[in-house]
C-alpha cells in the first residue's frame, strides 16, 4: 500500500530563501533596489563597483542621509522600513521603497555588508547580516557621510539560481543599463559604474542635463536627434515629461526608458503604443529612442503586481496610454523634421526653378507630362472656342497633339514663385487643424498602399500588406486638393488658361445646366451671370495673391491654381465652379472665406472628366500616376476619411478559403 507523504512546515530559512529568490532574480534587480535606496536617501553621488558581473561583488556607495546607528539591528530584518508605517501610507507613498524588504531578501542570498555614517554621528560603522540578521555588533569605523552596500557571493546559498544566470558580461550588461536609466533620468545625480580594477564604465556629472546625460550614455547619434516636450493633463491627472527622436533616427534596438513617478517601469501597453505611432514613420523593423516620466496621484498607481514592482498598472490606463500616444503623434507630426518633410514636398519645379530659371517663368506641358482632359460635354466644347465655332464643333486638345501657339486653348502649369512664408494666423491655424486631426494609422496605410486598379470614376482598388481595400478616391482627392491649398498658400504655382476664357460666357453656361437649380423666379440669366462676375472681379485680388487664381480686368480668367503634378482640373465643371465660387464663398469673413474658397475648389479638382464610353486608359492612368501618389505623398488623412475604406479581403481570410478547396 501506498504511504500518503508526510506534511512538514518548512524550514524558515528556506521560506525566506525562497521569497528572496523571489525579489532578487539577478544582480541587476539586487542593483535597482539599492540605487532606488540611495535615490530616497537624497544622494548626489552614486557609485557602482562590480565584479564578475556582481555575483562576486556589488557594491554600491552614496553620500545620502546614511542609517542611523541604532536601526543597523533590525535594517534587515524584512518589512523594515523607514519610509511607510501604516497600510494606507501605501497609497500615499512617494519614495521608492515601500516594503523594506530589499536589504532583507539580498542578506538571505548573499553576503552583506553595511557601512554607514550619518551627519549627526561622529564616526561611522560597519555590520554583517545574514540571513536577515545582524551578525555581530556594528563595528564603529572612519568614514564620509553615506552608505556603502556591499554585496558578495550573490546566490552563494542558491547554486541553482546562480548557474542558470547568464554569462557575468551579460549580467553586467543589464547592470549597466538599469544606471544608464538611472543616470538619464536623475541629472542631479553624479554616477559611475566601474568594474573593479577598471576604468569606470560609464559616468556623468552632478548637475548634468538630461539631454547631456543621454548623449553621454546612449551617443551622439541619438542625442542629436532629441526632442522634449511636456505635457499635463488635468482629465486624466498626470504629466509627462519626454524626450523623444525623430523620424530621421532609426535603430534595430528598441529603447523605451519609462520613469513613473521616478521609479524604473515597464507598461507593455505603453510601449506597443509608441511603437505603433513610430512604425508609421520608421521602416519596418526600426525603432525610436524614448525617454518618459510620467507623474501621477500615488493613489492611481498600482505598483503592487508583482515583487520586483516592474510592471506597473495604473488606473485610467487605456485612456492615459491613448492620451500619451496623441502626444506623441503630435509631436512627430510637428516636428520640424517632418514638417521640412512635408514641404519637400512640393509641387516639382518649384524649388528647382527657383535656383536656375528664374526668368523663364513659363513652362510647358510636354507631351509625357500630358493629361488627356478631353470631354464630350458639348457645352463646354463649345465655350474653348466661343467665337469660332458653334456646339459641333472642336474637341479639345488631346495628349496627342503638343499645344503649340496661343491658338491652342490649353492648361498650362507656370511654375517658380518665390516662396513665401505665410504669416496669417487664420492660414496657420488651418494648417495646425489639418496636422492635428490626421489619423496617424490612416497616413500609415495611404503612405504604404500598393495600387491594385480602378473600379469606377470614383473608387479603386489598393492593398495594405495582407488586405485588399476599395476606397473613395473622390472623397480622398478632395481632402488631398483641400490640404494643398493650404499649404501651398501664397505660393501656388499656377496653370495658366490659353487663351483666357470670358467669365460671363462661362456663367451662363453654368446657369444653364440642370446643376444650377435655376427656376424662372430667380431672374434674367444674364443679369445674373454679370453679378457674378461683378463678385469674382471684386474679390479677384484674394485669388490671385494667395491662390493663383487670376482674373483679368476685362473679365476673364486667366489662371487656376496647380495642385498635384500632372493634375489639371475638369473643363466641364469649370462654369460651375465659377458660379459657385460667386454664391458659396463666405467673401467677408477671413478665416471663413480661405476655408470655404479651399473646400469648393478641392471639390472642383476632384471631379475628374470621366468617360463611360471612350478609352479609359488615360483615366486610369490619371488615377494611378497622378492622384494615388499625391495621396501617397501628401495626404495627412483625418479619421473621417475612414469610412471612405473599405476592407474587401485579407490574405488570412484567403488562405482560409482556399483551404476548403
Ligand atoms: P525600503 O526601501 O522599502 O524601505 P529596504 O529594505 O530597501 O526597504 O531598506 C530598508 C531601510 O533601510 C530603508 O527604509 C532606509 O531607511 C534604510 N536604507 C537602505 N538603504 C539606504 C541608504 N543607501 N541610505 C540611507 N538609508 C538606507
Ligand atoms: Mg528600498
Amino acid at each position: 500500500m501506498l504511504e500518503p507523504g508526510v506534511i512538514k512546515k518548512l524550514d524558515e530559512v528556506v521560506v525566506n530563501r525562497i521569497a528572496a529568490g523571489e525579489i532578487i532574480q539577478r544582480p541587476a534587480n539586487a542593483l535597482k533596489e539599492l540605487l532606488e535606496n540611495s535615490l530616497d536617501a537624497k544622494s548626489s553621488h552614486i557609485q557602482v563597483n562590480i565584479k564578475s558581473g556582481g555575483l562576486k561583488l556589488l557594491q554600491i556607495q552614496d553620500n545620502g542621509t546614511g542609517i542611523r546607528k541604532e536601526d543597523l539591528s533590525i535594517v534587515c530584518e524584512r518589512f523594515t522600513t523607514s519610509k511607510l508605517s501604516k497600510f494606507e501610507d501605501l497609497t500615499e507613498i512617494a519614495t521608492f521603497g515601500f516594503r523594506g524588504e530589499a536589504l532583507a531578501s539580498i542578506s538571505h542570498v548573499a553576503h552583506l555588508t553595511i557601512q554607514t555614517k550619518t551627519a549627526s554621528e561622529r564616526c561611522g560603522y560597519k555590520a554583517n547580516y545574514s540571513d536577515g540578521k545582524l551578525v555581530g555588533a556594528p563595528k564603529p569605523c572612519a568614514g564620509n557621510q553615506g552608505t556603502i552596500i556591499t554585496i558578495e557571493d550573490l546566490f552563494y546559498s542558491m547554486p541553482q539560481r546562480r548557474q542558470a544566470l547568464k554569462s557575468p558580461a551579460e549580467e553586467f550588461q543589464k547592470i549597466s543599463d538599469v544606471v544608464s536609466k538611472y543616470a538619464v533620468h536623475n541629472p542631479h545625480v553624479g554616477f559611475v559604474l566601474r568594474k573593479q580594477g577598471e576604468q569606470s564604465a560609464l559616468k556623468t556629472q552632478a548637475c548634468s542635463t538630461r539631454a547631456e546625460n543621454i548623449r553621454a550614455i546612449y551617443g551622439a547619434a541619438i542625442a542629436k536627434e532629441l526632442m522634449e516636450f511636456r505635457y499635463k493633463d488635468d482629465m486624466f491627472k498626470f504629466d509627462l515629461e519626454c524626450q523623444l527622436t525623430q523620424v530621421n533616427y532609426a535603430a534595430k534596438k528598441s529603447t523605451l526608458l519609462l520613469f513613473i513617478n521616478h521609479r524604473l517601469v515597464e507598461s507593455p501597453a505603453l510601449k506597443t503604443a509608441v511603437d505603433a505611432v513610430y512604425s508609421t514613420y520608421l521602416p519596418r523593423g526600426q525603432h525610436p529612442f524614448v525617454y518618459m516620466s510620467l507623474m501621477m496621484p500615488p493613489q492611481n498607481l498600482d505598483v503592487n503586481v508583482h515583487p520586483t514592482k516592474h510592471e506597473v498598472h495604473f488606473l485610467y490606463q487605456d485612456e492615459i496610454v491613448d492620451r500619451i500616444k496623441q502626444q506623441v503623434e503630435a509631436q512627430l507630426l510637428g516636428s520640424n523634421a517632418t514638417r521640412s518633410f512635408y514641404k519637400q514636398l512640393k509641387l516639382p519645379g518649384t524649388s528647382e526653378l527657383e535656383d536656375t530659371q528664374i526668368q523663364d517663368k513659363t513652362q510647358r506641358i510636354y507631351e509625357k507630362e500630358m493629361v488627356r482632359t478631353d470631354s464630350t460635354e458639348q457645352k463646354l466644347d463649345k465655350f474653348f472656342k466661343p467665337l469660332e465655332k458653334s456646339d459641333s464643333g472642336l474637341s479639345s486638345s488631346s495628349s496627342n497633339e503638343t499645344p503649340t501657339g496661343s491658338q491652342e486653348e490649353s492648361f498650362r502649369v507656370i511654375a517658380a514663385r518665390k516662396s513665401k512664408e505665410v504669416r496669417l494666423t487664420s492660414v496657420l491655424e488651418m494648417q495646425q487643424s489639418i496636422e492635428r486631426k490626421c489619423h496617424i494609422q490612416l497616413r500609415g496605410i495611404l503612405k504604404q498602399l500598393v495600387y491594385v486598379g480602378c473600379v469606377d470614376e470614383r473608387h479603386a482598388l489598393f492593398q495594405h500588406e495582407t488586405r485588399l481595400y476599395m476606397c473613395n478616391t473622390f472623397a480622398l482627392s478632395e481632402e488631398l486638393f483641400y490640404q494643398r491649398l493650404v499649404y501651398e498658400f501664397q505660393n501656388c504655382t499656377e496653370i495658366s488658361v490659353v487663351p483666357p476664357l470670358p467669365l460671363q460666357q462661362l456663367l451662363l453656361i453654368a446657369l444653364e445646366s440642370k446643376t444650377a437649380g435655376w427656376e424662372p423666379e430667380d431672374g434674367d440669366k444674364s443679369e445674373l451671370a454679370a453679378n457674378a462676375v461683378s463678385i469674382l472681379q471684386q474679390k479677384a485680388p484674394i485669388m490671385r495673391e494667395y491662390f493663383a487664381l487670376r482674373i483679368s480686368e476685362e473679365g476673364c480668367l486667366e489662371s487656376l491654381p496647380a495642385l498635384l503634378p500632372q493634375h489639371v482640373p475638369s473643363r466641364a465643371q469649370l462654369p460651375i465652379y465659377l458660379l459657385r465660387l460667386a454664391t458659396e464663398v463666405e467673401w467677408e469673413q477671413e478665416a471663413e472665406c480661405f476655408q470655404s474658397f479651399c473646400r469648393e475648389t478641392a471639390r472642383y479638382y476632384a471631379q475628374l472628366d470621366w468617360q463611360d464610353d471612350g478609352d479609359m486608359r488615360s483615366q486610369h492612368w490619371h488615377m494611378e500616376h497622378v492622384l494615388f501618389p499625391g495621396f501617397k505623398k501628401y495626404l495627412l488623412p483625418p479619421a473621417r476619411l475612414k469610412q471612405q475604406l473599405y476592407e474587401l479581403t485579407n490574405l488570412p481570410t484567403l488562405y482560409k478559403v482556399f483551404e476548403r478547396c
